[in-house]
């Protein structure tokens, strides 16, 4: 049985890297009918707050990327480390250190000042045959690894390939410190290894960790998994991705409109590709999900991409759906939305048209709000030719029924009449009732208008700029 794990440390957001390695841990379990495990590494008591656990939380949920077991929190599961340290003690895998912090850093300095790597020099560490000095009174000790002082430790990396480390690059690290508490790379591999976790998917920031926790499982008889350290992302302009480019957090791309099925597909094919397929489902994605397709150099966050999955799950979506997405945008601007114009009908009238579900609320408060079409428009549109054509038009519409084909017939019928092209009067329609230039077809777009909004805002041009000559 397949067992992956997402293990974040709640010190900020759920920010795009961190999304992509849930997707693919939870992808991989998923492809394998396994098991996804959540836990939330908050040892760090100084930058683990609960808001981040919630924004992970939130994040994760938005997502859809439900687990099968957790969270746990590694702050609850404090005995079990301790026990476990116990038992290495008493297995010899581990062993006290009583060196203080000031004897560390002595060392440190003598080893920097002879041009030596700085490092551990196992003055406390048990050998056959070696007498260790006397525990010195009040001087409460760490406990260290008892690392493997020769060989290598290596693995096949599902996605770098072989790595080998020398173990004696590696020193015997601290696995509790003096007020007892274990360290991070233990509570990882106590966790992994209790947890069953098969396939270690994570961010290669973690690769130099590897070798310690590999050993450490090693010394407890633990079944070592299998790794896969994905590359990083870069942003826009190739740098690390970094608050600087924008939207860090996931939540953050709700804010700005984008769907949580574009921002999945999205994450899907940063590092990962299935032939040419750009544009999947979450359910493809799983039945296609594998470790052999994941490249091994750094992936680059295109944000056009993103805006093109985005409006292409725009348009699929259910329009009902959409319209109780934008409400709440509108409402939180100040737009009440009332019954009539239908927000499903303006939903559904430009979902085909925009980026993100922001860019729809935009387009959405100009049915809600009378525009204020800028001077420069009316003075292009509103031409002395133009307005008489209008003024016909307005004066017959509330004759017709009140549907695109008769409106559209309407149009026709009084430009044929005025012996004038369509756009001469479409494009003053559009200006009046949405300030834009740019709109969908004019016949269905003030179908979805109550007839006595459109004769308000059509009456702008009487008011504001119409010479009365030219007006009935
Ligand atoms: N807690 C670590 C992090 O948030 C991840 C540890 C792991 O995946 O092994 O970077």
């Amino acid at each position: 049985m397949i067992r992956t794990r997402f293990a974040p440390s709640p010190t900020g957001f759920l920010h795009i890297g961190g999304a992509r390695t849930a997707l693919f841990s939870w992808a991989y379990a998923r492809r394998h009918s396994g098991c996804f495990v959540l836990r939330i590494e908050d040892t760090d008591l100084v930058r683990s707050t609960p808001e981040a656990v919630q924004a992970i939380l939130d994040g994760m949920r938005w997502l859809g990327l439900s687990h099968d077991e957790g969270p746990f929190y590694q702050t609850q599961r404090m005995p079990r480390y301790r026990a476990v340290i116990e038992d290495m003690l008493a297995a010899g895998s581990a062993y006290r250190c009583y060196m203080t912090p000031d004897e560390l850093e002595r060392l440190r300095e003598e080893q920097r000042s002879g041009g030596l790597k700085p490092r551990y020099d196992g003055r406390w560490r048990p050998e056959p045959g070696k007498t260790l000095p006397i525990p010195p009174a009040g001087v409460p000790p760490v406990v260290r690894f008892r690392n493997p002082a020769t060989g290598v430790v290596a693995w096949d990396d599902l996605v770098k390939g072989r790595i080998e480390i020398a173990n004696s690059e590696l020193d015997d690290l601290v696995i509790a410190r003096a007020d007892g508490t274990p360290t991070y790379n233990f509570c990882v591999v106590v966790d992994d290894w209790e947890m069953g976790i098969t396939h270690v998917i994570r961010g290669d920031d973690h690769v130099n960790n590897t070798p310690r926790q590999i050993n450490i499982l090693r010394a407890l008889g633990a079944q070592v998994p299998l790794y896969a350290h994905l590359s990083m992302i870069l942003g826009d302009d190739g740098q690390k991705l970094s608050k600087r480019h924008g939207a860090v957090s996931v939540m953050q791309y709700d804010d700005d409109g984008y769907l949580p099925e574009a921002v999945l597909n999205y994450l899907g094919r940063l590092g990962w590709s299935h032939g040419d397929d750009e544009i999947f489902s979450m359910q493809q994605f799983c039945a296609w999900f594998d470790l052999d397709h994941i490249t091994p150099s750094a992936a680059q966050f295109n944000s056009e991409k993103l805006n093109w999955l985005n409006a292409h799950y725009l348009k699929r979506a259910d329009t009902a759906r959409l319209a109780t997405l934008v409400q709440p945008r509108l409402e939180a601007r100040g737009v009440t939305v009332t019954a009539a114009p239908s927000l499903v009908a303006i939903v559904d009238l430009h979902k085909e048209r925009v980026a993100t579900l922001n860019e729809l609320a935009d387009l959405a408060q100009t049915f809600y709000i009378d525009p204020r079409p800028k001077a420069e428009l009316m003075a292009k549109h509103l031409t002395p030719e133009a307005l008489p054509l209008l003024a016909d038009f307005v004066a017959r519409l509330p004759d017709i029924p009140w549907e695109v084909a008769a409106i559209g017939t309407l149009i026709k019928e009084c430009v044929t009449r005025h012996g004038l092209k369509m756009p001469r009067l479409a494009m003053p329609l559009r200006v009046l009732l949405t300030g834009l230039e740019q709109t969908p077809a004019v016949d269905a777009l003030m179908a979805v208008f109550p007839l006595e909004t459109v004769l308000r805002r059509l009456a702008v041009a009487r008011e504001a700029t119409l010479p009365q000559s030219v007006l009935r």
